[in-house]
């Protein structure tokens, strides 16, 4: 069995999600504006309560809180304070907001490509938005799953895949948790019939 697994997560491990007939899209989110309802009705036990004191870096990953937004710059004050941004926080929880299942033969066949597209969607967005970034990508036989640290990228990810590639795509986004959770599947989905040993 192949099992490759590109980080030091080993936590929440998603379920097997629906096998897929081709071409169908279902989702949680109804109406047009599903991007400001996941901003808006967010409860995310990340959240800071209070804005940080600016200017602020993360001591990890130096992504600066200023203008009230962590973003990316090339030099911060000296005297910035230093906090953990939420990203890192998960990271270092092992507390994945978000996952991408992919599964169905497709995935066999064109796995390099597939993780390439999620990799590079993720490229875009983190230039963007410093805390949208994969946490892990956990290979299975005849499943992928990447584990993100926000609710954005996995939706992005997945209408990517399905873009390119078409299949059935599934989004599920739990309000209450602050979780969402994608399966894409393209081919004959063998998913369920596969036991993928926990880690650990
Ligand atoms: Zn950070």
């Amino acid at each position: 069995m192949r099992r490759v697994v590109h980080s030091k997560f080993a936590g929440m491990h998603p379920g097997a999600g629906p096998s897929g007939n081709g071409g169908a899209v279902t989702s949680f989110f109804t109406g047009v504006r599903k991007d400001r309802l996941l901003h808006e009705q967010v409860h995310d036990p990340y959240r800071a309560t209070s804005k940080p004191v600016e200017p602020c870096v993360c001591p990890i990953c130096h992504a600066v809180f200023k203008g009230g937004r962590w973003q990316w710059l090339e030099f911060w004050p000296a005297d910035s304070h230093p906090q953990t941004c939420q990203a890192c926080q998960r990271i270092r929880d092992n507390y994945p907001a978000g996952f991408v299942t992919m599964s169905g033969d497709f995935i066999a066949t064109h796995r390099l490509e597939v993780l390439h597209l999620a990799r590079h969607h993720e490229r875009v967005e983190r230039a963007e938005h410093p805390l949208h970034r994969i946490m892990s990508i956990e290979e299975h036989p005849d499943t992928v799953v990447v584990a993100t640290t926000d609710i954005h990228l996995p939706k992005r990810i997945g209408q990517a895949l399905h873009r390119a590639y078409k299949g059935r795509l599934d989004l599920h986004y739990d309000k209450e948790s602050c979780f969402v959770r994608v399966h894409w599947t393209a081919g004959a989905d063998r998913s369920n019939k596969t036991n993928a040993k926990k880690r650990r």
